[in-house]
């Protein structure tokens, strides 16, 4: 999905794909894809038809097989030094006509769709999961103060709650409803929570997070303190969540 000059304003996509009867070429740049280098295919939203002027209209979504010798894989490396994500240059790159997903000009409300999956899972609030637990282990080994007995508690609250909207949203999808604005509401608290969790157990515990050496848990904390910033803006800021909470709630 997401471009250079297109994020948070997705309707902005710019890379095309021209239809040439029994396939497609296809230009443009897409940013941030997460495990292109390793996907033996990606799913593509890409401009079929129309100008950029028609926004919404005129998008489509295509499965490319990768790798491909027109495609370009450009590995980006994040603060913690590892390179998930990619820059993905599509130099004229011909795919088969049968590359096509779902219809043709619906790309829009195909990916809207996918995203409110993609906000609500698991994935979207479990990412620091392992360093409750963790935490859990040593407090269960070393004894743990009344204070941190109520972080540990607060904690698991908070995920057990997220874990029950999070199946909502899964049960509406389910049964055909676009829960949207729920979807954008555990992703908004979901990745705030992640977060939090981190700073709450680097607080209660007093560990120092270290890099390399250490104990697994000073390690895991390091490596929950360099992934932080990327919770709340991966799969659409928080900004942009809250933008959808309040235009379901009527207030904006
Ligand atoms: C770890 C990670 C993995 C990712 N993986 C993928 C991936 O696999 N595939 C993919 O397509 N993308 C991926 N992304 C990209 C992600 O979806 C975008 O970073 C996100 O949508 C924001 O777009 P942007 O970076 O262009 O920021 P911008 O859209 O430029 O936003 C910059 C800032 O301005 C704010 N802002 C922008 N518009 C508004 C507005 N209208 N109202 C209020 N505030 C606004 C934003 O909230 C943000 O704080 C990934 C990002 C990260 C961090």
């Amino acid at each position: 999905m997401s471009e250079p000059d297109a994020g948070s304003d997705l309707a902005g996509v710019r890379t095309r794909a021209t239809d040439n009867g029994d396939s497609w070429t296809i230009s443009g740049t897409k940013v941030w894809t997460t495990g292109a280098h390793i996907a033996h295919a990606m799913v593509l939203l890409a401009r079929t038809d129309g100008t950029a002027d028609d926004r919404q209209q005129g998008l489509s979504q295509f499965v490319v097989d990768l790798p491909h010798p027109d495609i370009e894989i450009r590995p980006i490396r994040s603060i913690d030094g590892q390179a998930h994500f990619n820059e993905v240059v599509f130099h004229d790159a011909v795919v088969d006509s049968s590359a096509l997903l779902g219809r043709r000009g619906h790309g829009w409300q195909q990916v809207m769709s996918e995203l409110a999956f993609e906000r609500s899972g698991p994935e979207r609030y479990l990412t620091t999961l392992p360093l409750l637990r963790a935490w859990t282990g040593h407090l269960r080994e070393q004894g743990a103060t009344a204070n941190q007995r109520v972080t540990l508690g607060r904690l698991t609250a908070q995920a057990w709650a997220l874990r029950q909207m999070s199946l909502q949203v899964a049960r509406e999808l389910s049964a055909g409803g676009q829960p949207d604005v729920l979807a954008a509401m555990v992703k908004d608290l979901g990745s705030t929570f992640e977060g939090d969790l981190v700073t709450a157990v680097r607080d209660a515990s007093g560990i120092v997070p270290r890099r390399e050496g250490g104990t697994h848990l000073e390690r895991l904390l390091a490596q929950s303190v360099l992934h932080t910033p990327a919770f709340t803006l991966r799969g659409g800021t928080n900004e942009i969540l809250r933008g959808i909470v309040a235009r379901g709630l009527g207030i904006r």
